[in-house]
């Protein structure tokens, strides 16, 4: 099924996030949490993809996996590290086995001095258009409400967004944030520039404090006071700023949800707990 027409429909969609083990990592716990996830009836499940390129085989795996238990996937495919035909050679493999939903993304750069390789892809755009060229795909891509860190301004920002979507990119999905008004803003900029796909608010639930600390040195991410307060406060005892991270997370969606943002992506980060928490506290909202 390719999302784009789940989108059309215009109803509200809620998605989750998986990544899958390390190489050499064990695959029964992840196929354990891909039931948890699917059993929770999402629309659909993202897969990301390994850093770097990594982890390939386990991205289309996983995949094919969420779809044996009768939720569609969106694999999530970077292009920097990797050649156009070892890209084809992916998008071969997730055809063959049913996945028609690809997230097209640059990858962060291995090595700037390196920066493009000879074969290789410079920028998202470009595998949009190779995957539109070929066919057979609902194609998505990134965009970040507060800017990509590389990008001079918001405004270029903007334009190379906007180009994803003439190349033929499908919908968005969000970087995350912890300020919907950041979210409003982008929206009325993607409108000025005529970008009009569906966007899909990324919302990730912080669980501790160490990874609120990570997402902020390596994305920038605002962290508005309100959302700060509840670090101080909570970001010392584990269960307390669970719940807490998972209150903001469940009042961020009904905010978004009511004023008219109806694709919600969770970032989930393989704790189906924490989605099935968020998913309960939505449910007359969500089967609106
Ligand atoms: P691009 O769209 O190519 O943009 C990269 C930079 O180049 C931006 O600064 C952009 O403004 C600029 N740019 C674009 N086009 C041009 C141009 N023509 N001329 C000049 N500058 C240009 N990473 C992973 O490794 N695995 C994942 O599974 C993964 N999933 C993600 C999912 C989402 C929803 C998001 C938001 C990010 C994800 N990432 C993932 C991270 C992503 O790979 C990085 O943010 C990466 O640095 C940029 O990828 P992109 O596809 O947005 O790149």
């Amino acid at each position: 099924m390719y999302l784009r027409k789940l989108f059309l429909e215009g109803h509200i969609t809620f998605s989750l996030e998986i990544f899958p083990p390390k190489p050499g990592g064990d695959f029964e716990p992840m196929r354990a949490a891909v039931r948890e996830m699917t059993a929770l009836k999402p629309d659909f499940i993202s897969v990301t993809y390994g850093a770097g390129g990594g982890a390939i085989g386990r991205t289309v795996d996983i995949a094919a996996y969420v779809q044996s238990q009768g939720v569609p996937a969106l694999a999530h495919l970077t292009c920097v590290s990797s050649t156009r035909e070892a890209v084809g050679h992916v998008l071969d493999e997730l055809s063959g086995r049913g996945v028609t939903n690809v997230l097209a993304l640059r990858g962060d750069i291995p090595d700037a001095s390196d920066f493009p390789s000879p074969g290789h892809y410079r920028y998202a755009s470009e595998l949009v258009s190779d995957i539109r060229a070929r066919g057979g795909f609902c194609v998505g891509a990134a965009c970040y409400p507060e800017g990509h860190v590389e990008s001079p301004d918001r405004l270029h920002d903007i334009e190379f967004v906007k180009r994803k979507v003439d190349a033929g990119c499908d919908f968005l999905t969000t970087q995350m944030f912890f300020d919907n008004n950041i979210l409003y803003r982008f929206l009325y900029r993607l409108l000025r520039h005529d970008v009009r796909v569906p966007v899909l608010a990324g919302i990730m639930p912080v669980t501790n404090r160490g990874q609120v600390e990570r997402i902020v040195r390596l994305s920038g991410t605002a962290l508005p006071p309100r959302f700060l307060a509840i670090l101080d406060r909570f970001g010392g005892d584990k269960r307390a700023m669970r719940q807490a991270g998972a209150a903001y997370a469940t009042e961020q969606i009904i905010d978004l949800i009511a004023n008219g943002v109806t694709n919600i992506h969770l970032y989930t980060m393989n704790k189906p707990d924490i989605a099935a928490e968020i998913m309960a506290n939505l449910s007359a909202i969500l089967s609106r």
